[in-house]
């Protein structure tokens, strides 16, 4: 087989990886889905799913990953969030990446709604 051979099976691969990805982790509008469906994502201990975009990719970190909620957030919004904005999980699911589960605020409103959840004032 010649590396064109190659390279459409490693194509077909990752697009079967991405759409078992999606299937497996967390919960995902279908039309988001669809867009990040070329894409790996992964799991972290935490239970936030990040996605591989590439090292070029404009809204990756360095590392080349981002997470999927600030993907979802930024594709809902139309706009890229600033960066004193955070994504909250509404119901504390940090895998369900839903447009409706998910909420932007700032760093300092998101670290309060935590305090207060922590301390069962919510
Ligand atoms: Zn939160």
């Amino acid at each position: 087989m010649g590396s064109n051979g190659c390279r459409l099976v490693r194509l077909e691969w990752n697009l079967l990886l991405g759409k078992l990805a999606t299937a497996m982790i967390g919960k995902l509008d279908p039309a988001v889905a669809r867009i990040l469906r070329p894409f790996r994502q992964e799991i972290d201990p935490r239970g936030r799913v990040r996605v591989y975009l590439g090292r070029s990719h404009p809204w990756a970190y360095k590392s080349g990953f981002c997470w999927r909620s600030r993907i979802v957030a930024r594709i809902a919004l139309g706009r890229r969030l600033r960066p004193d904005q955070q994504v909250h999980h509404v119901r504390l699911d940090r895998s369900d990446d839903r447009i409706g589960r998910l909420k932007v605020m700032t760093r300092k409103r998101h670290a309060r709604l935590h305090a207060e959840l922590r301390r069962g004032k919510r």
